[in-house]
């Protein structure tokens, strides 16, 4: 897939250069030197109006996994949009459509984490009388699909299902499945390591941008 150049509302950047943005503050997140950027009064002053977030990230509930403090962020740069197993349902769906329609997002991440509470509800295949089931169902296929793979079936469920989970938006139609095919929009799986904070982007052509800057 070839990604337009073209500029956006978002900041006047790129899905890659935003991606670059997203990666630096990572990098400030893992190494503590944050900078907490665009907080404060005058701030949300400026945004009272119209917003423009740079990156639309789809991430778990996960107390310990925040998306403003892991890229290093502040009001106004990303539409968070958090989940249990960061699945990707109708409503999920929709407000991603939203972002990119209407506030001019161009990037959108998802990302899963280390031992993830959910995937690992699938796993072990935990029955339940609520509601747990419907969303168990989201990740199921990805477990499925990696089961006699090498290596820690958690972790390998957790990376398939965040791929998966992008193909399913990359594919959503209309709207989604042709700013994707076009290459107006980005849709990139990240993988979240809780100890060290580092965000790991599971597509080789993004991967090697990052390790030019990590
Ligand atoms: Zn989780």
């Amino acid at each position: 897939m070839k990604l337009n150049n073209t500029y956006c509302a978002a900041g006047n950047l790129t899905a890659e250069e935003s991606l670059e943005r997203l990666q630096k503050g990572n990098e400030r997140y893992m190494f503590d030197h944050m900078e907490h950027p665009h907080e404060g009064a005058q701030r949300r002053l400026d945004l009272s109006t119209a917003q423009h977030p740079f990156a639309v990230i789809l991430g778990c509930g996960d107390s310990r996994v925040v998306p403003e403090l892991i890229f290093d962020q502040g009001v106004g740069d990303l539409f968070v949009l958090r989940i249990a197993g960061a699945i990707a349902d109708d409503a999920v769906i929709a407000s991603i459509e939203y972002a990119i329609e209407h506030l001019g997002t161009r990037l959108v991440v998802v990302m899963g984490h280390e031992k993830c509470g959910a995937v690992m509800a699938a796993v072990a295949h935990e029955a339940s009388e609520g509601k747990i089931n419907s969303l168990l169902s989201y990740i199921e296929p990805s477990i499925n699909a990696v089961l006699y793979n090498s290596g820690d079936l958690l972790t390998n469920a957790i990376q398939a299902h965040v791929k998966q989970t992008v193909q399913a938006i990359q594919q959503a139609e209309p709207i989604l499945s042709h700013e994707s095919k076009s290459g107006n929009v980005l849709v990139v799986p990240a993988y979240y390591n809780l100890s060290t904070g580092r965000v790991d982007f599971l597509e080789a052509r993004v991967r090697s941008t990052v390790s030019s800057h990590i």
